[in-house]
């Protein structure tokens, strides 16, 4: 989500007549997006900062945009005066009205309201891939997970017209693209606000209906709205990828109420026994945290023995981190850093045994790729599945950048597949 909130940010700049340079040195307008989600994130952007410090040319703007600006505001202006622009991203709207007040000779401007209804639209977007775009359909959270700054940083919950969601599509359609992205914190939390009032499994179909689009993703899926329309929209239109990232945080149901996730171990069990009961193969990735306050050896079992129930395809696993203004700052037990580190090793490890008996499983099989890179080594390609993984392959062809093409598996190693193209 931040690097497609880069690529927004990029393209009113561009519309303003700025154009890209290679370097930090090279450029009179820095803007550095941030994340606050974990603390290691925060720590880093202060020492970045203090290194543009020493490189700042005579009248060189550097802002902040992102979480920890939302987090920090002000204090930033205290803790690194040379930086005259501070912006989180429920104000990105705002933008190019700041950006004009700094080229007016404003010293410092900020955007830190957090209130709004508003997205932030912008047929202005330089994207980064010319096959695979990211397309935000929701910003913001109204979810109130007791560790998480997110509802904070990023302000309420507010979803994009459909009529408009589509137009883009169909834009992205004309210009090549055949991937496209549907982005939110809980992205089936979508509530179309026009009259039309699409449902998110619907969107999903009308999103795979455009002419031109061969692949739609979707991420984040919150489980208390992932419901079995979505499995049934996967099922029935082929563009919609066989993949779900369903975070479950904690395998411990006690865990989950005081992270207030809204669901139980036994409820979110039943939602990914719809994914798996599904006719197509869809692959189904997790985010997990360890060590939130009061996580007993008991809790954390629980954990391992749902890694053994759900049978991952990936997972994003965190010690967790304590963050400001969120409800679990407060709450007593917190478990020691090395025995969280122990807690995250054990269930890395478990994880990728997981990961590595399922790609295993996959050889012979074959698979459609968009080929997205090629390697230095001579026919050596690589790209995704529509289950998303990523898959290594040899092919002769001398150049098929953004093409599809389908790869037999013919090795697995816990984060990638290795295949050969069919038929060459
Ligand atoms: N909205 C998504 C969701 O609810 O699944 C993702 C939110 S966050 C950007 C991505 C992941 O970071 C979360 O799923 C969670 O596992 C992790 N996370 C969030 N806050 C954290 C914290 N305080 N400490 C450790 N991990 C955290
Ligand atoms: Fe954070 Fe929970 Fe919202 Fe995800 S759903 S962004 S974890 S508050």
């Amino acid at each position: 989500m931040n690097e497609h909130d880069s690529e927004k940010v990029a393209g009113v700049l561009l519309a303003r007549g700025y154009r890209q340079v290679e370097s930090v040195e090279a450029a009179n307008v820095i803007l550095y997006n941030t994340c606050s989600i974990r603390e290691k994130a925060a720590q880093k952007v202060y020492s970045r900062l203090g290194e543009y410090r020493f490189t700042q040319k005579e009248g060189q703007v550097i802002g902040v945009l992102g979480c920890l600006a939302q987090q920090e505001g002000e204090r930033i202006f205290t803790r690194a005066p040379w930086v005259s622009l501070v912006c989180g991203s429920a104000s990105y709207r705002k933008l190019p009205q700041m950006i004009a007040e700094l080229e007016a000779g404003n010293r410092r401007v900020t955007g830190l309201e957090t209130d709004t209804d508003e997205t932030f639209e912008t047929e202005l977007t330089r994207r980064d891939n010319p096959w695979r775009a990211y397309l935000t359909i929701i910003e913001g959270c109204d979810k109130t997970c007791s560790y998480c700054v997110v509802p904070f940083t990023r302000g309420p919950e507010r979803s994009r017209a459909s009529a408009s969601i589509l137009e883009e599509v169909r834009q992205l359609a004309d210009v090549g693209y055949t991937e496209v992205t549907l982005l939110g914190q809980t992205v089936n939390s979508y509530a179309d606000p026009s009259a039309r009032r699409m449902r998110f499994s619907e969107l999903l179909v009308a999103v795979a209906e455009v002419a031109g689009i061969r692949r739609v993703r979707f991420t984040t899926s919150h489980p208390r709205d992932f419901g079995k329309d979505i499995v049934e929209a996967i099922e029935a239109v082929p563009g919609i990828c066989e993949h779900v990232h369903l975070p479950v945080q904690s395998g411990s149901t006690r865990i989950l109420k005081a992270m207030a996730r809204t669901y139980t171990r036994e409820e979110y069990i039943e939602k990914i026994e719809l994914v798996r009961a599904s006719k197509r193969l869809i692959s189904l990735t997790s985010d997990l945290i360890v060590g939130f306050p009061g996580e007993t050896e008991k809790d954390f079992e629980e954990t391992l023995s749902l890694l053994d129930l759900a049978q991952y395809d990936g997972a994003f696993s965190f010690k967790y981190s304590p963050r400001p203004n969120t409800p679990s700052l407060k709450l007593g037990d917190a478990i020691p850093e090395e025995e969280k580190a122990r807690r995250l090793a054990i269930l890395n490890e478990k994880q990728r045994e997981i990961q590595r008996l399922r790609n295993e499983g996959l050889a012979g099989q074959v698979f459609e790729v968009m080929v997205e890179g090629k390697s230095k080594r001579e026919r050596q390609w690589s790209g995704h599945t529509s289950s998303n993984k990523v898959m290594n392959f040899t092919s002769r062809v001398e150049e098929s950048l953004g093409d599809y093409v389908q790869v037999r598996v013919t090795g697995a190693t816990p984060n990638s597949l290795v295949g050969d193209v069919v038929g060459e």
